[in-house]
């Protein structure tokens, strides 16, 4: 692990991945400022957005990398991801393949990044239900079968958007105390 601390505080890189469009830069905004963007484009990538939190009485900033759109050429670099010690793994629940590409995205993800990054495998979308093509219980099972946490998210209605980034950050902080 290579974060950085003080007597004080905790500095966590935490990675946002997946297919382009499944709602990484929401997921950023709905837990950094509680903004939605309905019709966002890659113009409100940022490169990354600072979030403190506390757990067990301890501050912790979580500094939360966001893509600028590169991920639709394939072309996310190893910067990205070094020094990472979590990652949110995501796809869209109403899109079958953005959740198909989740196994490229987790060897991307192992190539470029220590093996023990605390990866939770997201849901996200959630609120469209009537549009859903990735079952609860396949994401479960991914997961499972990977050794990854598991979430349902909605940038849209904000459900377990916090949740989401807390309990990679609580694991992270877990491990190193
Ligand atoms: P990114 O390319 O992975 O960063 O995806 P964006 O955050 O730019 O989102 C892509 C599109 O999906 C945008 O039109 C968002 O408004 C929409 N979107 C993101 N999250 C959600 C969500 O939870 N529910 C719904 N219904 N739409 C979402
Ligand atoms: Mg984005």
């Amino acid at each position: 692990y290579s974060e950085e601390q003080t007597t004080e505080d905790y500095l966590f890189k935490i990675v946002l991945v997946g297919d382009s469009a499944v709602g990484k830069s929401n997921l950023l905004a709905r837990f950094a400022r509680d903004e939605f963007y309905p019709n966002s484009k890659s113009t409100i990538g940022v490169e990354f957005q600072t979030q403190k939190m506390e757990i067990n009485g301890k501050e912790i900033k979580a500094q939360i990398w966001d893509t600028a759109g590169q991920e639709r050429f394939r072309a996310v670099t190893s910067a990205y991801y070094r020094g990472a010690v979590g990652a949110l793994l995501v796809y869209d629940i109403s899109r079958r393949q953005t959740f198909a590409n989740i196994s490229r995205w987790l060897n991307e993800l192992h190539t470029h990044s220590d093996m023990n990054v605390v990866t939770i495998l997201v849901g996200n979308k959630s609120d469209l239900k009537d549009a859903r093509e990735v079952s609860t219980a396949e994401g479960k099972g991914l997961a499972e079968a990977e050794g990854l946490f598991f979430i349902e998210t909605s940038a849209l209605d904000s459900s377990n958007v916090a949740a989401a980034f807390q309990t990679v950050v609580r694991e992270i902080y877990n491990i190193l105390s």
